[in-house]
């Protein structure tokens, strides 16, 4: 016990509660999946980033298991020691061939990738330009790097042009998400390639919410834009149903990354297990039928950008007051609030994955409308075409 630190955090604790801020956790007691149990009840879940229903889809869940007794469940040490596998190499080799790169490197997350891979390649004397609603990763790898960061607003490749014209530094580059977290809405990509290519600055992309989702092969944005970035970031974590991060580029970018990125240097490697399991949902995404099936889903739910609806609701309380409406008839969607997203936007974010029905969005748009978020909200539609007030972001 300590009662320093509890003197210290009893007043923020008093301060988050008061303003509907305060967060806790539910254990599921189940799979993830589109249904859930929580505290002996089944829930309809609109929450996870499990997009292709594969977190726990029988076919991971054997690879993992062969990988497990192959390998065993610690990797025991990072990768540049002894914590590498023939499982890592093999996915990584992989993710190499499913995002049509020369080479990928994996993470241990899809944050530690954007930190290790953003603090590596830059540092003092260069500029990162980062856009307004960046997830928060990719800020604090722009942090951590020491370069100078001009945050420039949402989508607006004029203000980013201009930005880059005022800015000079001795390395630059645009970091953006490719579908934005909590928004779901779209980067302007190929404005984005043609900037960085006109003012001699990289592309650096964060495909977490787009892999497997979007794109005719389920690559992503960039696949579906035809854009090619210069530094592409996945996660596993979401679409994949596993676990880890990836940088995929050229050779001697993985190359700078192993001998320079210091979450992947200084932290165990992954375990096989996860490695193996993510292998097996990059042959399922390359197969299909799980994308074109959230596809339609997505028709029906009006997501148009992603696989995020979300369902804008202003006041933290509001967005709370709503999820609980929700949560009684059954259906699992989470207030977010912030600092995940900025103040007055709390939000429910809705996330429809493959593994749900027709008939479950029906219901979901059907309380939705019943508690007046929808008509109440002016719920956007996430064309990413509409123009919004660039404000930052924990930026
Ligand atoms: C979730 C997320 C990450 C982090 O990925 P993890 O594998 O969950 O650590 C990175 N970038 C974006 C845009 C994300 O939404």
């Amino acid at each position: 016990m300590s009662d320093l630190i509890d003197t210290w955090a009893s007043e923020p604790l008093a301060t988050l509660e008061r303003e509907s801020l305060r967060r806790k956790l539910e254990p599921l007691e189940s799979p993830v999946g589109a249904r859930v149990r929580i505290d002996g009840r089944e829930l309809i879940n609109f929450s996870s980033n499990d997009y292709l229903g594969l977190a726990a889809h029988p076919e991971l869940v054997k690879a993992a298991h062969t990988a497990l007794d192959a390998h065993g469940v610690g990797a025991g040490a990072s990768r540049l020691v002894v914590g590498d596998t023939t499982a890592h190499q093999s996915l990584e080799r992989a993710l190499a061939s499913f995002e049509g790169t020369e080479a990928a490197l994996l993470f241990n997350s899809g944050y530690a990738a954007n930190v290790g891979a953003l603090a590596a390649l830059f540092g003092p004397g260069d500029v990162l330009f980062s856009d307004a609603l960046n997830h928060a990763s990719l800020i604090d790898g722009c942090r951590l790097s020491r370069a100078r960061v001009v945050v420039y607003p949402h989508g607006d490749v004029e203000a980013l042009e201009s930005l880059l014209r005022e800015n000079p530094g001795r390395r630059r580059a645009v970091v953006t998400d490719a579908v934005f977290s909590m928004d779901g809405d779209r980067a302007p990509l190929k404005a984005l390639r043609e900037v960085c290519t006109r003012h001699a600055a990289a592309l650096f992309v964060d495909e977490a919410h787009a892999t497997g989702v979007l794109g005719a092969t389920g690559r992503g944005l960039c696949e579906l834009e035809g854009v090619t970035p210069d530094v592409h970031v996945g996660t596993l974590s979401k679409a994949l149903g596993s676990f880890g991060g990836f940088v995929c580029g050229s050779t001697a970018l993985r190359e700078l990354l192993l001998n320079r990125a210091r979450t992947l240097i200084f932290s165990t490697a992954l375990p096989a297990a996860v490695c193996a399991a993510a292998e097996r949902a990059l042959e399922l995404v390359r197969e299909g039928s799980a994308r074109r099936n959230l596809d339609t889903l997505r028709a029906q739910l009006g997501a148009k950008s992603s696989a995020i609806f979300p369902v804008m609701l202003g006041s933290a309380e509001n967005a709370l007051r709503v999820s609980a409406e929700l949560r009684e008839a059954g259906l699992l969607v989470k207030a977010i609030r912030p600092p995940t997203v900025p103040e007055g936007t709390s939000r429910l974010r809705i996330a429809v994955t493959a593994a749900h029905t027709t008939d479950d969005v029906t219901q979901l748009l059907a309380v939705l409308e019943r508690s007046g978020a929808v008509r109440a909200s002016a719920v956007h539609t996430g064309t990413g075409d509409e123009e919004r007030a660039g404000v930052g972001r924990r930026a």
